[in-house]
């Protein structure tokens, strides 16, 4: 099966192409993803380098906290991407809005994040790692959104 590795938002604006083909996605169920996604956000992640934007002329960013910012195409609206800028061995890692991709035939949901923050309306069915918070502040080595060291 081919897997793809172009996509854009729903009007169009704004399109990319990955250099490689992604593995898998994963699940944040953190309260920003939520408010930004408008539901569960389904992310692949994207080494910086990793993506190049065909076009972007209606591609916006809103610096969500101290140590990220998230893309959205200001014309229809679509969530498209977070991506950490806090310095550290992984800024520029971007969490690619997985239904922006054209399709996600071939990719499995492969880790869930924030799992402690999950309302307890739905749930994912199978088994993946699922971290908590604290476990995923640790993995990018950033402080904590309040500040608080
Ligand atoms: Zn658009
Ligand atoms: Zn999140």
């Amino acid at each position: 099966m081919t897997i793809a590795t172009t996509g854009g938002c729903l009007c169009g604006a704004v399109r990319y192409t990955l250099a490689t083909a992604p593995e898998g996605y994963g699940a944040c169920h953190c309260g920003m993803c939520r408010k930004f996604s408008g539901g569960i956000e389904l992310g692949i992640d994207v080494p910086p380098g990793g993506l190049t934007w065909d076009a972007d002329e209606t591609l916006a960013t809103y610096t969500s906290s101290e140590w990220a910012e998230r893309g959205f195409c200001s014309r229809c609206g679509s969530s498209l991407f977070w991506r950490l800028t806090a310095p550290g061995p992984m800024q520029g890692l971007l969490s690619l809005s997985a239904g922006s991709l054209d399709s996600l035939a071939g990719l499995a949901l492969t880790y869930e994040c924030y799992i402690d923050s999950k309302p307890e309306g739905h749930a994912f069915a199978g088994e993946r790692p699922r971290m908590t918070e604290a476990e995923v502040l640790e993995m990018v080595k950033a402080p904590p959104p309040e500040g608080e060291t």
